[in-house]
């Protein structure tokens, strides 16, 4: 029935697809983390993920690099040593940089899964939150077979967009305090070295760069695997935020013009040998929705280096904030190290939700440096762990023991190797 918006309202009876204890939405680096973590608690363990594939960005969006957080630990620190042994450090208070296959860490994570008793449903996208009082019931999602609910007593929103939190009514921001801004999407692309010269094409209505302060980042901005010619190009760039339906339709046109234009002026300019050979599936969202959880990280937090008494992440990643206003200018400013708190996981509306990864409660600064994978895999296995002992001990998700999760981290392998603030 039309309401007086001109929209509808929607009464479905929608069955039961599949129950578990743990029942985590999104796939990416917090996704996995969280559902490994969670079957390593001994809980039963449910991924949902709406494409075909787990990594998130970093295999969807093609990022295909794991920047240096000064921290190799925890469960980050075992994909490097399973997947990229060759850059494993031998101590965790460290940074690396390894450039990888998306294809192989795709592939990589599908057996991985498998191996942890993680529970992976694909193609299946949250819609809604099914909520009794502070407690989500269930979740909604559009399956191959239709609408599905998906039962659990625990649920940790891993989507980058805080979709679930959102839905279930956490508020939340977007972007930059004074206008709402969020730094830009970039759809990334691979170049392969042929060994000889390439024809340089050019679609119609594509541009012709001549001079790289017409390129869309105005610079050059790639990493070349020499071992097998491989060039991973960071140089589109377009304007939006990626989880409002123009912006996204428009970025995923423009930046796949805008990959065919840098591949054209890289072949003419350095690259005479590279044909194009490789186009992410989907343009790569930095940033969309924070939620406000009971603590806020801010950019006094990330510049001062604050430590936390309930930190479940250390990292000094730098503030990289590609701008968000339509410039070519990226803001990079060096950080020496703080912690991330569990609270920023924690919406205070709900029993039984934790959000980890891109979208937990950060200000636009903050989240700039703590998005990054490998911070992203930190704060995905602590929230594994965190639903896990609310379930265990029958608590809610505000009020978990940070002696226990601390315990538990140590016991998966993660050094949070600064002292921790008295409580
Ligand atoms: C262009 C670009 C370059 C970057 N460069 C680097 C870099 O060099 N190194 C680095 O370490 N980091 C880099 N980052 C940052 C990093 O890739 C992301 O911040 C990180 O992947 C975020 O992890 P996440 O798990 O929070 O979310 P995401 O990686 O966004 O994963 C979210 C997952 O949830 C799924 N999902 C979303 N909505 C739903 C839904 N409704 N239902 C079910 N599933 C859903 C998605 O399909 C996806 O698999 C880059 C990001 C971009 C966009």
């Amino acid at each position: 029935m039309a309401d007086k918006r001109g929209g509808y309202d929607f009464h479905r009876s929608i069955a039961t697809y599949d129950r578990a204890d743990v029942v985590v939405i999104g796939g990416g680096p917090a996704g996995t983390a969280a559902a490994i973590s969670a079957a390593r608690c001994g809980r039963n363990v449910i991924l949902l993920e709406k494409s075909a594939q787990l990594g998130g960005m970093g295999t969807l969006g093609n990022v295909s690099i794991f920047m240096p957080i000064g921290n190799v630990t925890g469960l980050y620190r075992e994909i490097i040593r399973e997947v990229l042994a060759e850059y494993l450090p031998e101590g965790h208070d460290t940074s690396i940089a390894p450039q990888y296959s998306p294809f192989l860490l795709r592939y990589y994570f599908n057996e991985k899964m498998k191996k942890e008793g993680v529970r992976v449903i694909y193609h299946t996208e949250f819609i809604g939150a099914v909520k009794e009082g502070e407690r989500l019931q269930a979740v909604i999602a559009s399956t191959r077979e239709g609408l599905r609910a998906f039962e659990a007593a625990q649920f940790i929103d891993c989507t980058g967009d805080a979709r679930v939190a959102i839905d279930a009514g956490v508020p939340y921001t977007s972007g930059r305090e004074e206008d709402g801004l969020t730094q830009p999407m970039t759809l990334m692309f691979m170049m392969q070295n042929t060994g000889k010269p390439v024809v340089p094409i050019l679609p119609e209505g594509c541009y012709r760069y001549e001079d790289v302060s017409e390129l869309p980042q105005g610079r050059r901005l790639y990493w070349e695997r020499n071992k097998d010619g491989q060039l991973l190009v960071n140089m589109t760039r377009v304007k939006g935020n990626g989880a409002k339906i123009e912006d996204i339709n428009f970025a995923e046109a423009e930046a796949l013009r805008q990959v065919f234009s840098v591949a054209n002026y890289l072949q003419r300019n350095g690259f005479e040998t590279y044909a194009l050979a490789h186009v992410a599936n989907q343009v790569g969202v930095r940033e969309t929705n924070q939620i406000r959880g009971l603590y806020t990280l801010t950019e006094q937090d990330v510049v001062e280096g604050r430590r936390f008494a309930d930190v479940v992440a250390q990292t000094n990643y730098e503030i990289d904030i590609h701008s968000p206003d339509g410039s070519k200018t990226t803001d990079e400013r060096h950080v020496s190290g703080y912690d991330i708190p569990y609270r920023c996981m924690v919406p205070s509306e709900l029993t039984n939700l934790l959000v980890a990864g891109r979208s937990i409660s950060a200000t636009h600064v903050a989240m700039s440096s703590m998005r990054v994978q490998p911070t992203c895999y930190a704060l995905g296995q602590a929230a594994g762990i965190a639903a896990s002992l609310a379930l265990a001990d029958g608590c809610d998700t505000r009020s978990v023991s940070i002696e226990k999760l601390h315990e538990r981290l140590q016991a998966g392998d993660v050094r949070l190797y600064k002292p921790a603030a008295k409580a």
